[in-house]
């Protein structure tokens, strides 16, 4: 094996190569970047970044300099059109280049709003890439009328954004509860009532049903509760999808994502797939994860298998948020939970919910609590499940509930 393409420039793309070089492949390795900065991280252009508290050089995953070290070819501004599997090649607009085995980093795309419905107004805004965050940013300032479109992660640290900016914030979720997605009620009580006390305004149960604008330009929406809101913006946080375009339009295996087997490889098996856009083997189905931690796991797993392992990936996952001074952690998946004990410490904002299922520990979601985020991570990989009673009384050690 001579050389390796990583098609995509995000954090499962940078892993990726980053651990192929350390593990010792000397071949080449080129990563093909449609955009035309290097690897970044994501997460902060919703938070710190978009605040205007972290420069553009603390974003980059790692200096210009690294990839001219570890002989790792950038092609930046570089966006591939199509895959030949007959002939290992890859078509982009500037040329053709051939592969010995090829990874689909490719990631996703966020929803965007239909022009009918006023998705193409001026002063619509995604929080998804570099371009967009820096296309937003200049907008977020004190007494501006802002509507977030989506109560995910997205807006909801949008809006944690906008509110310290002093900026006049309505949020309408459609579906009956912000975090419905990757939470339970509890914790969206939770976070409503943060958002609240900060002079956000949620609107559940309420979607949109157009933008209006004026002479190209966003100045109310008209939600699907009847009211007319006047905005001078609209942030969109309506969800992604996983971008198998090419790996759709070749052939590749599809479902919720580009389907790999247990190691990563697609349905070609000179062909890999890491990242959101893919979906993997779990449980008795398929499971495809936005989130960071995944992307550098499953990357640093195919990193091995490409090079002769033959490792299983086998998801850990947790998630992170941050929304004004509060900390949301993660562990676990929480989908199939019946039962939830709810740990509550002296401390006003600091809590932490645990999810069972059959009587097993699957999730916990920690507000401001590192340690119950901590300890619950480990007693679910180890697959221990910690007597519900001693969870909630909170003059418990939680750390006692290791020693099973
Ligand atoms: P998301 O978590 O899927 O949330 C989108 C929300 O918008 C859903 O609750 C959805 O409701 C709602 N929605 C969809 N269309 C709507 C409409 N027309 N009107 C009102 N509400 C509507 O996605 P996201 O917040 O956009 O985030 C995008 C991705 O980035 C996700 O993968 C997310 O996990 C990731 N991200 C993660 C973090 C983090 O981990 N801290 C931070 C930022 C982003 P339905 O479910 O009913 O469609």
């Amino acid at each position: 094996m001579e050389k390796v393409i990583i098609v995509g420039g995000g954090q499962a793309a940078a892993s990726l190569a980053h651990k192929m070089r350390s593990l010792g492949f000397d071949g080449a390795l080129t990563m093909m970047c449609e955009e035309k900065t290097p690897p970044y991280q994501r997460p902060p252009l919703s938070k710190k970044y978009l605040l205007g508290e972290m420069a553009l050089e603390r974003l980059y995953l790692r200096p210009e300099h690294y990839y001219v070290e570890q002989n790792i070819t950038l092609h930046l501004g570089e966006r591939v059109n199509a895959l030949d599997r007959q002939n290992n090649k890859i078509i982009t607009e500037k040329g053709q280049y051939a592969y010995d085995r090829l990874v689909l980093a490719t990631g996703s795309t966020p929803r965007l709003l239909p022009a009918h419905l006023g998705g193409t107004l001026e002063n619509v805004f995604s929080v998804r890439d570099l371009k967009d965050a820096d296309s937003l940013a200049p907008h977020m300032k004190e007494g501006k009328r802002l509507l977030i479109i989506g109560g995910g992660y997205i807006g909801l640290e949008a809006a944690a954004v906008a509110a310290a900016r002093g900026m006049d914030v309505t949020l309408i979720e459609m579906s009956e509860r912000i975090l419905q997605r990757v939470a339970a009620p509890q914790t969206s009580d939770y976070f409503r009532s943060l958002h609240q006390s900060h002079g956000v305004t949620i609107k559940e149960q309420t979607g949109l049903t157009r933008l209006l604008g004026q002479n190209g330009q966003v100045v109310g929406a008209e939600l699907s509760d009847g009211s007319t809101l006047e905005i001078d913006l609209a942030i969109l946080g309506i969800g992604i999808t996983p971008a198998t375009n090419l790996a759709q339009d070749c052939g590749l295996a599809i479902e919720n994502g580009i389907r790999v087997d247990a190691l990563g490889r697609s349905s070609d098996p000179n062909i890999w797939a890491a990242g959101d856009c893919c979906s993997f083997p779990y449980k008795d189905g398929y499971l495809r994860l936005e989130s960071v931690p995944n992307a550098i796991d499953q990357a640093e797993v195919i990193a091995q298998n490409i090079m002769g392992a033959e490792i299983a990936y086998i998801p850990k996952p947790w998630f992170w948020s941050d929304q004004y001074d509060v900390k949301l952690q993660i562990a676990g998946l929480n989908a199939g939970y019946d039962k939830i004990i709810e740990r509550k410490n002296p401390t006003l904002l600091s809590q932490s919910f645990w999810y069972y299922a059959q009587d097993t520990l699957i999730a916990v979601d920690a507000m401001n609590d590192p340690r119950a985020y901590m300890v619950a991570k480990k007693l679910i990989e180890s697959g221990l499940t910690p007597d519900p009673a001693l969870v909630e009384d909170a003059s418990s050690n939680l750390k006692d509930l290791l020693k099973q």
